[in-house]
């Protein structure tokens, strides 16, 4: 009986987990959860040489922290682990003795040596790019040109025993691709693959085939790096008899390089100053740290709406996605064909949104320790007021600190070029009487304060443009900032009156100075 919809995301802990990737997991997800299918994780760990040390923790705490949980993984567990190839290693070598039974597959021992120089040999004849194949194998040491004794004793021996699988000559190997239609390949461009290593663990191919269907997965959704690799696998399939039961495939468009013109690497990050990833990593061997969204100050949210429409489009001209939404609207035949235009901006643009419709509680919890480290021991209700200012006027979380200097000390410079301009001596009384007047208010919320300065300004005679931006200056240094009167009416009476009695003495002093 079908299991239904049943999508992985397997990654190779070989680094941190790219941006690509992230999307390759958000698309499994969004499918699983469109076909209330299951989404698992598979680490693919069999490459021994790639491995990189804290890569599988960096993926789970990435797919955490998007909330891209998977119901099946190592963590998680469920009917089909080990969820982590290198523990699989027994049914591997299985399904290879049972390749090699049935003859689609060989030993082959020849050294890095013996293969590179026939390599050498057949560029010498003149061919391009020499591979071990049909017209290569009878003439290279494995099982199929040595005696029985001479590759048992080799096997016993142990040194470089490999498995290869037996491409078929002069066939064409079609499958069914979502995103690019009907894909073919003739066999003569198909090597005959590794698929079990010199170190007794099989290769990518013949690990993925078998997890896909020992995990009897439905559907592949991954990069389009694979596509090519989905030949051998098909044959992979022929040959242990589950061509039926073959998954559907979905090769994803690469992302791009802002300027459109080549795949988005990770050095593009550093140079064009944006994350590709979605946490920082320390890269220890290279000496080098790469910026994550999270640290850049990114909410999960917006990351996965940009994502989800870095590749995918609704057919409609909605940007905005809530979870839900896009598990309802997520469909394959929806994906764009071409590659994906990296946008930073948009990601930013995305992230304001979000921010924006995030309760201010949510925001709190963020941003809290953030703000209580530079800015003292602030209250929460104090905090959430200058979140509910800032909301609008930020890009990212730490921009709620390092924008929100002024709300927690006061200004130690002033801008002079407004204040110069803005300040008449003249007006020096007039603010007198308005620091008065706002000492003597009972009443502090920011509409009292409005009526009562602009009431003052009305009665005598004076203009807006005059008074109010220098006491905006007065309370921020600058010229920028929230509404004047919310920002007063958050700071209090005490911090307000100071703020603008300092700065009058500056603004009187930088006038005279003059
Ligand atoms: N381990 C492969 C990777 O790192 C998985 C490719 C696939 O999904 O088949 O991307």
């Amino acid at each position: 009986m079908s299991k239904g919809v049943r999508v992985r995301f397997a990654p190779s802990p070989t680094g941190p987990l790219h941006i690509g990737g992230v999307r390759t997991a958000l698309y499994n997800y969004l499918f699983a959860q469109k076909h209330n299918g299951t989404f698992i994780l598979r680490i693919e760990d069999t490459d021994q040489t790639r491995y990189v040390s804290g890569a599988e923790a960096y993926i789970i705490e990435s797919l955490n922290w998007l909330g891209l949980i998977p119901a099946e993984s190592v963590d998680h567990g469920g009917d089909y682990g080990p969820y982590r190839q290198s523990e699989r290693r027994d049914i591997y070598t299985a399904h290879v003795e049972q390749l090699i039974e049935a003859g689609h597959a060989y030993y082959a021992f020849d050294t890095p040596v013996e293969l590179e120089e026939m390599r050498e040999r057949e560029k010498a004849n003149g061919k391009h790019s020499p591979k071990y194949d049909a017209s290569i194998r009878m003439t290279m040491r494995n099982s199929l040109t040595l005696s029985d004794a001479e590759v048992q004793d080799l096997i016993e021996k142990g040194e470089n025993v490999t498995v290869r699988m037996k491409v078929p000559e002069g066939e064409v190997i079609g499958f069914s691709d979502e995103v690019r239609g009907r894909v073919q390949f003739d066999t003569s461009e198909l090597d005959d693959k590794v698929i079990l290593k010199a170190d007794g663990l099989p290769t990518y191919h013949l690990a993925n085939v078998v997890d896909d269907r020992l995990m009897e997965i439905s559907h592949v959704i991954r990069g389009e790096e694979w596509l090519s690799s989905t030949a051998h696998h098909v044959l992979l399939y022929r040959f242990f008899g589950w061509e039926a039961e073959m998954p559907v495939f979905t090769h994803l468009p690469l992302i791009m390089k802002p300027s459109g013109k080549g795949k988005l690497s990770k050095r593009d990050g550093a140079k064009f100053g944006f994350p590709v990833f979605p946490l920082e990593w320390n890269d220890e061997k290279e000496g080098a740290i790469y910026a994550g969204f999270r640290e850049e100050g990114f909410l999960p949210d917006a990351l996965i709406n940009f994502l989800s429409l870095l590749g995918w489009s609704p057919g409609t001209d909605q940007e905005m996605f809530t979870r839900d939404e896009l598990a309802q609207e997520f469909s394959i035949a929806k994906i764009i064909k071409s590659g994906a235009q990296f946008n930073y901006d948009k990601a930013k643009w995305f992230n304001q949104q979000y921010i924006i419709a995030s309760p201010t509680s949510e925001l709190l919890a963020l941003v809290a320790d953030d703000i209580k480290a530079v800015g003292g021991d602030l209250s929460d209700e104090f905090i959430s007021g200058v979140i509910d200012m800032l909301k609008p006027r930020v890009e990212s979380i730490g921009e709620f600190v390092t924008e929100g200097t002024y709300f927690w000390s006061a200004p130690t410079a002033y801008e002079e070029k407004p204040l110069k301009k803005k300040f008449k001596l003249d007006n020096q009384a007039h603010f007198e009487e308005i620091i008065s007047a706002l000492q003597a208010s009972d009443a502090w919320d920011a509409e009292s304060l409005s009526a009562l300065v602009k009431g003052f300004i009305n009665d005598n005679g004076l203009k807006f443009g005059e008074i109010l931006p220098v006491l905006r200056i007065c309370m921020t240094g600058s010229m920028a900032g929230p509404d004047l009167f919310e920002m007063i009416a958050l700071l209090g009476k005490e911090e307000t009156v100071s703020r603008l009695q300092q700065g009058l003495k500056e603004a009187i002093a930088i006038k005279t100075a003059s």
